[in-house]
């Protein structure tokens, strides 16, 4: 399992979210708290940002460990975004190394990540990729599992599908055809989905800033588990609840859709759940 986060909000620096906070996803390649799959994240990383003005996101993706890379150190400290999804890399049995693998996939204004594993890549998954049109297929980005469920994202996304609409399309179409863990995270630049589908995801709201959703709490802020399984609620902090500044780490149920944007997160369970 990889480790992924994404951020929306104020302009900040990267470094503020993936270097400084102590358990950042940049240790997290070495030492993730609570990874369930794999123990390091050194197969590649990736930064993905949105500059002012410019819907169409860069990116900056290595097939080493992030640790490795003083480019990375530097852009993260100098750059200001509004919006960014990084992600570290433990890279699954039969999927292709490089940096073509590394997350985040991109096109258009789009970030997409995956943490997970899919049953079967390569071999027994000829009809979940028969889902796609023979030029899509062959423009895949690379030859991993993450990459085909990036390409039956973008598929729903350039039909015009919500981002919510278009992750949860892929999760339904991997669970009819195998068994699968699904974190998969996806944005804009305006608004983030993300689903936890079989490993752990967070949700937090920087107050003043905007709101981060991760693998993993990126420092030892308090938890709550909050209401996670009557329908959509907000993540917003509320007027009787923690201080501003205080804000909790929100674990995401599992088999949940989140969906979040400058007016706040809501979780809707899955189907399936
Ligand atoms: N299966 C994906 C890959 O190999 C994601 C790996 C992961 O989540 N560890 O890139």
């Amino acid at each position: 399992m990889c480790r992924h986060l994404a951020y929306l909000g104020e302009p900040l620096a990267p470094q503020d979210l993936l270097v400084t906070p102590p358990y950042a996803l940049y240790r997290q390649s070495w030492a993730p708290r609570e990874q369930r799959h794999g123990t390091v994240n050194a197969d590649g990383f990736g930064l993905g940002w949105y500059a002012d003005g410019d819907e169409v996101p860069a990116r900056y993706r290595r097939a080493g460990p992030i640790w490795a890379d003083a480019a990375f150190a530097d852009l993260a400290r100098v750059l200001r975004t509004r919006a960014l999804v990084a992600a570290v890399r433990s890279a699954t049995t039969g999927c292709a190394a490089g940096e073509a693998a590394a997350a985040p996939f991109a096109a258009g204004p789009w970030l997409f990540s995956h943490n997970g594993a899919v049953a079967g890549w390569p071999g027994d998954l000829g009809a979940l990729a028969a889902l796609l049109p023979p030029e899509e297929l062959l423009a895949l980005e690379a030859h991993t599992d993450s990459a085909l469920l990036w390409g039956l994202t973008l598929h729903r996304l350039r039909a015009g599908a919500p981002l919510g609409e278009a992750l949860t399309g892929t999760v339904a179409d991997v669970a009819a055809h195998t068994t699968a863990r699904l974190n998969l995270l996806l944005t804009d630049g305006r608004s983030i989905a993300a689903t936890a589908w079989g490993d752990t995801l967070y949700h937090r709201t920087l107050p003043g800033l905007g709101t981060v959703v991760a693998s993993e709490p990126y420092d030892d802020r308090p938890q709550d588990d909050g209401p996670q399984d009557d329908g959509p609620h907000t993540g917003r902090p509320q007027a009787d609840g923690p201080r501003a500044g205080d804000s909790p780490w929100q674990r995401t149920a599992d088999r949940s859709l989140l969906l979040a944007d400058s007016g706040g997160v809501t979780v809707h369970p899955l189907p399936g759940r």
